[in-house]
């Protein structure tokens, strides 16, 4: 099969969405060469992953050969970009080139990044550059790997051109599979406009994709609301309890699927520490690691507000008690947030403290105190966020040795400690006399009768990473692709990203935090 023919579109969004976009063209790049092809996704996608490598599926991702029934088109959205409203935004580097069915049936786009201006460019170049790209391919690899929603990279091509930042870097195309790209900011838009007509078939559009049987709900506008609340509350949940900071949490950059989208300044916290931020460009901290709870639900206050024209009864404009009902229902829906989230991150928090059948207590859970006491003292002792975790498995197995060597005092840890346990054998006979809402026993393996010491260990290793993308891996490698294309570092990393659960000795180079000088220095930009 020729590449190009490897795709077999059904463009949903170009077909029933018109005056939603504008029609775009990829720039031809010079000089393609295929830098990352993502084969396991390829074939999830029911693509011939052979068919897309080498040089003429180099020529694919960077642009130059579209693929047969591909109809290119840039998006139309608006954004609160660090709180301030920017109504005319869009796809100004990136071409929705079609939507693909996977094998289980599933709907994803596919899109370029970095392919060239479009009517939305304003004054970019709307290119990109190999390391940016190549980090994306990273992240989202990594947050795939750790069960986090996300949008992956399927390829990234170099198209021999050189972009202009600071300086020249060479030049990249990413292709990015998402669930969709509709974003808060795509129905700010058109609610920007008072464009009701096209915010209702938008509506309509995204209950279809992704929440089907919404469809009928007496009020679905608010119904939908309630739904991208209820996967933002899990996602961001689980960005917390991996340490993720996304960095530019504007609502052009959050998704109504709830999958994770744009790593331009994202970074995993290290030391942990509530006020972390990298981003460059974030100089009040706005998306600072603990603000994100709270500008999740800002920026789901704004898709309120959109929508809001849609949770009115149609002809009800101007009905004051209408608009009062429907304001109410809508900010019902943001004040369920704060819960929706809380219960998402004492969930994953019980889960990494190795709690399986302890009954959940309403009011002080002491799960939830103890998690919060972890937290500060981690905080306080300046420990590694991930490796304080996943130690914790190791004393749960009975080895308290290296959970202790990383606090300068360990005794600080001994009366924390000593607590958990108290929890953990609560636990334990909450398994054995069945209770517990959430969770069964843990199989021991064939042939060897587990204790719960060590059921419970394997179940936190489950939970806590072993590895995540250290900020300074990801630029050794970055920097080695792009100043001296050389693969090799990135690609190793890559391989090390994928497998975040099993503790393997050849990689403890990716699981070793970086220097603290380092991390303070520590910046990141958008990558524009
Ligand atoms: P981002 O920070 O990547 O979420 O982008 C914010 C907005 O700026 C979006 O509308 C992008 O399409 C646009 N943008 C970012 N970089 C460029 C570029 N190099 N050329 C044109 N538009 C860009
Ligand atoms: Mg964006």
């Amino acid at each position: 099969m020729t590449p190009t023919a490897a795709f077999r579109f059904d463009n949903s969004y170009a077909r029933e969405l018109p005056g939603c976009y504008a029609a775009g063209r990829p720039a031809p790049a010079p000089e393609p060469r295929l830098l990352f092809l993502n084969r396991t996704l390829a074939q999830a996608l029911g693509l011939d992953d052979d068919a897309l490598d080498g040089p003429a599926g180099a020529a694919l991702f960077a642009g130059n050969a579209l693929p047969e029934g591909a109809q290119p088109i840039a998006q139309a959205y608006a954004g609160h970009q660090f709180g301030g409203f920017s109504p005319q935004l869009g796809d100004g580097r990136a071409l929705l080139i079609g939507e693909v069915i996977d094998r289980q049936g599933q709907r994803h786009d596919i899109a370029f990044k970095g392919s060239g201006r479009t009517a939305y460019s304003r004054g970019g170049d709307g290119k990109a550059a190999v390391g940016p790209m190549l980090r994306e391919v990273l992240i989202g690899e990594a947050m795939h790997a750790l069960g986090i929603p996300t949008t992956r990279a399927l390829a990234v091509a170099a198209t021999g051109e050189q972009v202009w930042r600071e300086r020249a870097l060479p030049g990249a195309v990413l292709t990015r599979v998402a669930s969709s790209h509709l974003r808060v900011g795509t129905f700010q838009y058109f609610a920007a406009r008072d464009d009701t007509e096209r915010l209702q078939r938008l509506l309509d559009y995204a209950i279809a994709r992704h929440d089907p049987a919404l469809a009928d709900a007496p009020q679905p506008a608010l119904a939908l609301l309630q739904a991208v609340a209820g996967r933002q509350a899990r996602l961001v949940a689980q960005w917390m309890n991996v340490g993720f900071i996304h960095g530019v949490m504007n609502t052009d950059n959050m998704t109504i699927s709830g999958e994770t989208i744009d790593y331009g300044p994202c970074a995993f916290m290290e030391a942990y520490d509530p006020e972390t931020v990298f981003s460059s460009i974030d100089h009040q901290g706005r998306y600072a690691y603990g603000n994100q709870p709270r500008i999740a639900q800002w920026n789901l206050a704004r898709l309120a507000e959109a929508l809001l024209p849609l949770i009115l009864p149609q002809d009800h404009a101007d009905d004051e008690a209408a608009v009062e009902r429907a304001v109410a229902d809508a900010t019902a829906v943001i004040e369920s947030y704060p819960r929706l989230f809380d219960t998402a991150l004492r969930a994953g928090q019980r889960a990494k403290l190795g709690l399986r059948a302890l009954p959940v207590v309403t009011g002080e859970d002491p799960a939830a105190t103890l998690a919060d006491d972890w937290l500060a003292l981690l905080h306080r002792h300046q420990v590694d966020h991930t490796l304080g975790w996943r130690h914790l498995a190791d004393a749960a197995a009975g080895d308290e040795t290296p959970v202790r060597a990383l606090f300068s005092d360990p005794a600080a840890l001994q009366p924390w400690l000593v607590r958990w346990r108290a929890l953990c054998a609560a636990d334990d006979t909450a398994i054995t006399s069945g209770g517990g809402a959430s969770s069964t026993p843990a199989t021991p393996a064939a042939g060897e009768q587990a204790s719960p010491a060590h059921a419970r260990a394997e179940a936190m290793r489950a939970v806590n990473p072993w590895i995540i993308p250290r900020n300074h891996r990801v630029e050794e490698a970055l920097a080695a692709a792009s100043e001296h294309g050389d693969l090799g570092p990135f690609e190793r990393l890559l391989a090390a990203l994928r497998q975040p659960w099993t503790t393997d000795p050849a990689l403890a180079r990716y699981a070793e935090p970086a220097p603290r000088e380092l991390t303070e220095r520590y910046r990141t930009f958008c990558g524009t």
